[in-house]
């Protein structure tokens, strides 16, 4: 791919705003800087959060967006732990559809999708409001035209184990708000440094959690293991559709804790991937744990995370029969 994931966007914005207890009707803009007052909210007090999900070109030309309505509940679900405006249901719903709509001619074809970027951050023009919510917020939707993410082919990731701190604040894993993801990049470029590591997957106290980014899967004997939902992880729309389909591929599902000596013992004779909307399923080729390399299996994509992620591609992409109702045609 000649630029980097999410650096080019497609030209068209929609932009609602949050004043006095309403929100105005969205408005469809030619992409651009926004107004923001130097002292609004979310730039000192961190209330924002954002999503992240596709929408794909079918063969015929249709447009269709994956599991909208999941990606709407989380971001009001976002916005609630944050004490944010929150944004309604057809509101949201409505923006989307009617930026991709606007950007329709600048999807790109399979494998390339368009990703979509809604962000929520709050307004309200007052330094000195540290202790109190936002009562005013902006909420814009923008999209980035993406090729295929593994254009150069897969390569399995090596991923570092962190076992003393988590990713999240207590109670926010599960929120998508941006200074979750500043937190994470320390541990992250260590790391690289260190050991050319691609992700950290957070750890605490032996807890398998996730990484910066993306949830973990163990794969194993006809089983796809991962740690239930609970407020240290995000709460993945890709985790939860691959959970969704495994039964479907003959595979069970054990959503049940996963310590690290339990994941380090079974990786040998596993596979293991990270789920998340900008990549579907990437495999894990190496755990690293001390300073010292792990092979995951035999350190290569293996044939049920090869299944699993084709079996989810066709979906998105409408080679498959839409069987769960996860796309919402444009
Ligand atoms: C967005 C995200 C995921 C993946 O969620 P999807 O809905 O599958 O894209 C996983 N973990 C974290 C920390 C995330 O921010």
């Amino acid at each position: 791919m000649a630029s980097s994931f999410g650096s080019v966007f497609c030209g068209t914005q929609a932009v609602a705003r949050y004043r006095e207890g309403a929100w105005s009707p969205a408005v469809l803009e030619p992409l651009a800087p926004l107004a923001l007052h130097p002292g609004a909210h979310g730039l000192h007090y961190g209330s924002s959060c954002f999503e992240g999900l596709k929408a794909y070109r079918h063969a015929d030309g249709s447009v269709h967006v994956f599991r909208l309505d999941r990606h709407v509940a989380r971001m009001q679900a976002s916005a609630d732990v944050l004490c944010l405006p929150k944004p309604g249901t057809e509101q949201l719903t409505e923006m989307v559809l009617s930026v991709v709509d606007a950007v329709r001619d600048e999807i790109p074809a399979l494998p390339g999708a368009l990703y979509i970027r809604p962000l929520l951050l709050g307004t309200l023009e007052s330094v000195g409001a540290a202790g109190s919510p936002s009562t005013d917020a902006m909420l814009v939707v923008m999209t980035c035209p993406v090729g295929d993410y593994f254009a150069g082919g897969i390569r399995p990731l090596r991923i570092a184990l962190e076992e003393r701190r988590g990713r999240a604040a207590p109670g926010f894993g599960c929120v998508k708000t941006g200074s979750n993801y500043a937190a994470a990049l320390r541990p992250v470029l260590h790391a690289k440094k260190a050991w050319k590591a691609d992700q950290v997957l957070f750890c605490p106290d032996g807890d398998v959690q996730e990484t910066g980014a993306a949830n973990f899967l163990l794969i194993q004997e006809g089983a796809v293991h991962t740690k239930p939902l609970d407020d240290t992880i995000l709460h993945g729309i890709t985790r939860a559709s691959v959970l969704e389909l495994a039964p479907s591929l003959g595979l069970r599902v054990d959503e049940s804790p996963l310590t690290v000596d339990e994941l380090m013992s079974r990786s040998t004779d596993a596979e293991a991937a990270l789920s998340g909307t900008a990549a579907v399923l990437t495999p894990v080729g190496t755990l690293i744990r001390g300073g010292y390399d792990h092979a995951v299996g035999n350190g290569q994509m293996g044939p049920v995370t090869k299944k699993l992620r084709e079996s989810l591609m066709a979906i998105q992409s409408g080679e498959a029969p839409d069987t769960f109702g996860w796309l919402r045609r444009v």
